[in-house]
C-alpha cells in the first residue's frame, strides 16, 4: 500500500523498500512550465535566479533518487486538470505497474 505524504517536498513514498516511484507535482510558475510559464514584469533578475535555483534542485533531487533505485515521474501542474488529467493518472498507472518502464522528467 503506498502512502504518500504530501507535505513531503519530495513526495516520497512511506513505504520504502516497496514502492519506489516519486511522483514530484511540479507547479508551473515555481518550476518554469514551457508551456504555461510566464516571465514576471518586475523583479526579473531576482526570479530569473529564483526559478534557476528551483529547476537546479529538481534535476539534483531526481538524479539522487535515480542514483537510489528510484524512478521519478515528473508531472506538471497543469498536467493535473481538466481533461489532461485523465492522461496524468494513465501515466501514473503505467509508471505503477511497469516495474523497469522508462519515466520521463
Ligand atoms: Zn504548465
Amino acid at each position: 500500500m503506498c502512502n504518500l505524504d504530501q507535505s513531503d517536498f519530495y513526495n516520497w513514498c512511506s513505504c520504502a523498500g516497496h514502492c519506489t516511484l516519486s511522483l514530484p507535482t511540479d507547479g508551473c510558475f515555481w518550476h518554469g512550465c514551457p508551456r504555461c510559464y510566464r516571465r514576471p514584469g518586475s523583479n526579473r533578475a531576482f526570479w530569473d535566479a529564483k526559478l534557476a535555483r528551483n529547476r537546479a534542485r529538481d534535476r539534483a533531487v531526481a538524479r539522487d533518487l535515480r542514483r537510489r533505485g528510484w524512478r521519478v515521474l515528473r508531472l506538471w501542474e497543469h498536467a493535473l486538470a481538466g481533461p489532461a488529467a485523465a492522461r496524468a493518472v494513465e501515466r501514473v498507472k503505467r509508471a505503477v505497474g511497469g516495474a523497469g518502464r522508462k519515466t520521463t522528467d
